[in-house]
């Protein structure tokens, strides 16, 4: 079977393994997407210690409406995404806080 954008290579959703899996989802939709406000912060923080962040940001960087980015996903703001989409380069994420 071949793994699609939600599912690893043995076939699982790699959503089971998410460190924000049992988080409030509030913490990924904070009003203020400052990039190193302290809310984005805490954000990062569960992120950085997800063991599928990359099949995150592939998810999402396949699937994400451009018109429509919300909240902070795979450690990233919209903005950040937004820069990564279009091929520049992260101007305010912090050095090792991107998967990929
Ligand atoms: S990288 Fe962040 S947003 Fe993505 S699954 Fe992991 S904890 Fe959730």
């Amino acid at each position: 079977m071949n793994a699609t954008a939600t599912t690893t290579a043995t076939g699982r959703d790699w959503r089971h393994d998410a460190e924000c899996a049992d988080v409030d989802p509030e913490i990924f939709y904070p009003l203020d997407l400052a990039p190193y406000g302290p809310a984005v912060t805490v954000a990062r923080e569960i992120c950085a210690g997800c063991p599928v962040r990359l099949d995150c940001l592939l998810d999402v960087m396949a699937g994400e409406d451009p018109a429509r980015r919300w909240g902070i996903t795979a450690g990233l703001t919209p903005d950040e995404r937004a820069d990564l989409f279009a091929g520049r380069r992260l101007s305010s994420a912090r050095p090792g806080a991107v998967a990929a």
